[in-house]
Order: structure tokens, then sequence, then C-alpha cells
């Protein structure tokens, strides 16, 4: 499970997040690309938009349910 106290700390705020598990698998960025990306520089995934429509949000909980590692969370707004 995905924890807000561990983001990375390029996502933008809001409700979905990445933690410092990430593995850099790419499963997000190719589920979700219009919110996941890659940090190129220290090789981990970050949010860098929050959800705007029903079709991404569908696809941020798309990329939680897959992240192998439950690096992804969706609890940012708590
Ligand atoms: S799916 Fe999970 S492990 Fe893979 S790049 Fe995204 S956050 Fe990282």
């Amino acid at each position: 499970m995905a924890d807000k106290e561990d983001k990375n700390e390029e996502n933008v705020g809001g409700t979905f997040y990445v933690d410092s598990q990430c593995i850099d698998c790419d499963l997000c960025r190719e589920t979700a690309p219009n919110n996941f990306t890659r940090a190129d520089d220290e090789g981990y995934s970050y949010v860098f938009k929050q959800p705007e429509n029903d079709d991404e949000i569908e696809q941020c909980r798309e990329a939680m349910e897959g992240c192998p590692v439950e690096a992804i969370g969706d609890d940012g707004n708590e």
C-alpha cells in the first residue's frame, strides 16, 4: 500500500501520487499517460497532472490496481 508520507517529490498535489517504492516498470505511464510520467534523472514515476475527467480517473485507478509494488495511492487529499 502506498504511503502518502513517502511521495516522490515531483507529484503534483491532489488525490493520486506515486511513492518511493516505484520500480520504474512503466505500467502506469502506459495505462494513464495523461497523468503519469517518468522522472528521468531519478528513474521513477510521478503524477504530473491529476485526472480531470471520468476516463482519466478510470485510467489512474487501473494503474493503481496494476502497479506491481503498490506504489500508487489515491488518498493524497486526506
Ligand atoms: S506501475 Fe508502479 S512500479 Fe510501475 S512505474 Fe508506475 S508507480 Fe512505478
